[in-house]
């Protein structure tokens, strides 16, 4: 019998297995898949933190308040501030302890979504959870078994978790205490559907194992959920794309989102997850990225969410000596087109958009430009859900409650499984973040219980 139990081999699992065994604790962790790793290796490796030495070196003034106030903002003030203040004075610290398990980050980015300070570090995503698994397992205090997917959970008659049922039927007791961390339910459309309908014809990309195991598991005995109805896709996805590719942000270096009336729907400056529930509401749940080529030479081939030459290479773009011969590739009006480009220029011109209200390329970043210089691109984009970031209700020691707010014994649950933290909207970077913050917590939690 160990100690600790981890259902799920993702960055929220190899880090509260890691965590855990630095507590002490001996630990089994079971990963349903052949391979562990889940959405977190497939992801862009964004994660949010904030008050680094890279952001220092990079003349950035940012810091754990700051990181508090936009997460909050983003969220829309209806995510958990105790969470939000957990993960705050967490993150640093995770971040040390990170890079002496052998993450290499890379310098910050600027160009993210719901951040008042660039504060985007960017990890390779599989070297991430292949790190922690690797530290985790060193000192021979952790068993892993892949294709072993959980499927109950056990408790005593006091409502304690004691243990886990596999599919297979094994039962396994744990001496302390049992760690959810088995992802989202991105890739279960009988889930997606009860709780996010208006996202029906997204693209979805996600680990395959995301089917909502651990929400089913803990609600059968009592756990309560949060943010069940802030299911949010990403904007910017080709919508015939369906690999891991990330989306395209070429609203945030100065392109304009139509509908396919040519119309603008939205500010473009705002989280790429409200833009995607924008573009779910426009006809035929899509609309183009338009950007001039003053716009396209300012993409950045070291980021996925802005590297323009590539798509470019790949035919993923419309492009158009005018406005007219783009407007007819992409069957749009070309008198509407050149209308709605022109009122926009104005606004940029004016230094007010009465439309939509756009006052920066991105959050609170950056100055408009015009869209004036040919050649002229289109880029097709509908929302992609990569991730459902709401889920099982935990305190600030990552415990799973009841709806009373009650502890459910021996329990604990980290990463996208969890629900609170994000609230109505989300950071770039910020699941990534909470998978390891949380994920760390639960381990020590989890090794001291
Ligand atoms: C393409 C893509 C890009 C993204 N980019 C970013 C980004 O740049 N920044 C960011 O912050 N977020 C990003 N996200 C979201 C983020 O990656 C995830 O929210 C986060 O990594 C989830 O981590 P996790 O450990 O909780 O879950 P996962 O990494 O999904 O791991 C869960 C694991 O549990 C396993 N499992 C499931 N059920 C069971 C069971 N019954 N028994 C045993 N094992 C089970 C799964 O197979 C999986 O291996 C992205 C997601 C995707 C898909």
């Amino acid at each position: 019998m160990s100690d600790v139990i981890v259902v799920g081999g993702g960055a929220a699992g190899w880090a509260a297995a890691l965590a855990a065994v630095q507590g002490g604790a001996s630990v089994v962790l079971f990963e349903k898949l052949a391979e562990s790793g889940g959405s977190s290796a497939l992801s862009g490796g964004c994660l949010a933190l904030a008050g680094t030495d890279l952001q220092a070196a990079q003349g950035v003034a940012d810091g754990p308040d700051l990181l508090f106030k936009d997460l909050c903002e983003v969220g829309q003030h209806v995510n958990d501030a105790a969470l939000v203040r957990t993960y705050c004075d967490a993150q640093l610290t995770t971040y040390d302890w990170l890079k002496e398990a052998g993450v290499g980050f890379s310098p910050v980015i600027e160009t993210a979504s719901g951040q008042s300070v660039p504060r985007v570090h960017t990890v390779d995503p599989a070297d991430l959870v292949r790190a922690l698994k690797a530290m985790a397992e060193q000192g021979g205090r952790v068993v892993y078994r892949s294709n072993a997917a959980v499927k109950n959970l056990l408790s005593a008659p006091d409502g304690r978790v004691t243990g886990v049922q596999l599919e297979s039927g094994q039962e396994l007791l744990a001496n302390k205490s049992v760690i959810i961390a088995s992802g989202g339910f991105a890739k279960n459309p009988e889930m997606l559907n009860q709780y996010a309908p208006q996202y029906a014809e997204a693209v979805f990309v996600a680990g395959a194992g995301s089917q909502g195991d651990g929400l089913c598991m803990a609600t059968s005995i009592g756990a309560d959920l949060r943010d069940m109805n802030y299911v949010k896709g990403t904007f910017g996805k080709h919508p015939t794309d369906e690999t891991n590719d990330h989306s395209l942000q070429a609203v945030y270096k100065g392109a304009i989102a139509v509908n396919q009336d040519g119309q603008r729907f939205v500010d473009e400056s705002i989280s790429y997850k409200l833009l995607g529930d924008a573009v779910m509401a426009q006809p035929w749940h899509t609309g183009y990225q338009i950007m001039d080529q003053g716009i396209f030479d300012t993409g950045d081939d070291r980021v996925r969410i802005l590297d323009f030459g590539r798509r470019l290479e790949e035919g993923l773009f419309y492009v158009g000596d005018t406005l007219e011969e783009l407007a007819t590739q992409i069957e749009i009006d070309a008198d509407t087109l050149v209308a709605t480009i022109a009122r926009y220029n104005g606004y940029v011109e004016a230094g007010n958009d009465p439309d939509f209200g756009r006052e920066h390329l991105v959050h609170q970043h950056g100055v408009l430009r015009k869209i004036e210089t040919p050649p002229f691109y289109a880029y097709p984009s509908t929302a992609v859900v990569f991730g459902t970031y709401c889920g099982l209700r935990i305190d600030p020691h990552a415990h799973v409650l009841r709806a009373d707010g009650s502890r459910i014994d021996g329990l604990f649950a980290a990463g996208e499984v969890t629900g609170g933290f994000h609230g109505a909207a989300y950071m770039t970077g910020s699941a990534l973040g909470k998978a390891v913050v949380f994920g760390k917590i639960a381990g020590e939690a989890a090794a001291a219980s």
